[in-house]
């Protein structure tokens, strides 16, 4: 029976006997809370066989209880130092297959060549937005994606329209799946304890997209445009992201929608109208 990872003095102990001082540049923060470990499984809703990526297993805390629930698990570490670590403290889980490489470079799809698995990750901090909009936007196979994300992120993924946290990450994610924060976390349940709080979110992929959009390309291309500038009215965005005079008044009337509101008020299917208008116009 293997020790569970997931405690101080067993992290520690790891640690100090491979000589590895943790990383700050690569968002390096490891769980030592079995009780957030056993959280994340749950929230995968995991059955046996299923097939898991993990991104960034670290010393393998998360992995192992990913292993344990009998997942298929391909953990991808960027960290070359822990390779060796992952070797010995996962040693014994036949299935577990580490490979080396950069989440954001590597050719997913040939590492895991599965129908469908799920993604379930403690994420490196400074690449978050990145690495959620890559499983997102390559329409990789993923039903569900579980990860550790800042507190603040998590809150943006799940805001509605009128917040100050409303923003394209949250059409974004919203348009792709069904975002739901699981539970928050604090700082003492890492080492070192990270600066700011952390929340698990589960986002379930949609098998169809909430609204109807002729173009996907136009809808994001107005997502991004309404948001450039916060305090600008949407005939002001609109004409910041290419349209004229006359378009835009023509835009926002089949969209049924008042020029004078702001990009942060808008719903999915308002974006969604403004885009179907404005593929129109061509
Ligand atoms: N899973 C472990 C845990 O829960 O304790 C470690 C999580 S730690 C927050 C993030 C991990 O991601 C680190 O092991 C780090 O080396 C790794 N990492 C950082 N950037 C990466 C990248 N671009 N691709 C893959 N892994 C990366």
């Amino acid at each position: 029976i293997k020790p569970c990872i997931a405690q101080k003095d067993v992290t520690l102990h790891i640690l100090k006997t491979f000589g590895i001082h943790m990383s700050k540049r690569l968002g390096q923060n490891f769980l030592i809370d079995s009780n957030v470990v056993a959280g994340i499984v749950a929230a995968a809703k995991l059955t046996p066989g299923d097939a898991v990526l993990e991104i960034g297993p670290g010393i393998g805390t998360l992995t192992q209880g990913l292993a344990e629930a009998g997942a298929a698990v391909t953990a991808i570490e960027l960290d070359r130092r822990l390779l060796d670590v992952l070797a010995k403290t996962l040693a014994g889980y036949d299935n577990v297959k580490v490979i080396h490489g950069d989440i954001l470079k590597i050719d997913i799809s040939r590492e895991i060549n599965q129908e469908k698995y799920k993604v379930v990750a403690n994420l490196p901090y400074y690449i978050t937005t990145p690495i959620i909009m890559k499983f997102l936007e390559d329409r990789l196979p993923i039903d569900i994606l579980v990860t550790m994300v800042q507190k603040e992120v998590a809150e943006r993924m799940v805001a509605v329209p009128g917040g100050k946290d409303y923003g394209a990450l949250s059409v974004a994610v919203q348009y792709y799946t069904q975002p739901e924060i699981m539970f928050l976390v604090p700082p003492r349940s890492f080492i070192p304890a990270p600066a700011v709080e952390s929340a698990v979110i589960r986002c379930t992929v949609r098998s169809e997209p909430p609204i109807q959009v002729a173009s996907e390309k136009m809808f994001f291309r107005v997502v991004k445009a309404a948001f450039a500038q916060r305090r600008k009215t949407l005939a002001n965005s609109l004409k910041a992201g290419g349209l004229d005079k006359d378009e835009i008044i023509q835009v926002l009337e089949q969209a049924g929608i008042d020029g004078r509101r702001r990009g942060e008020q808008l719903s999915l299917a308002e974006f969604a109208a403004i885009a179907n208008a404005w593929t129109n116009l061509k």
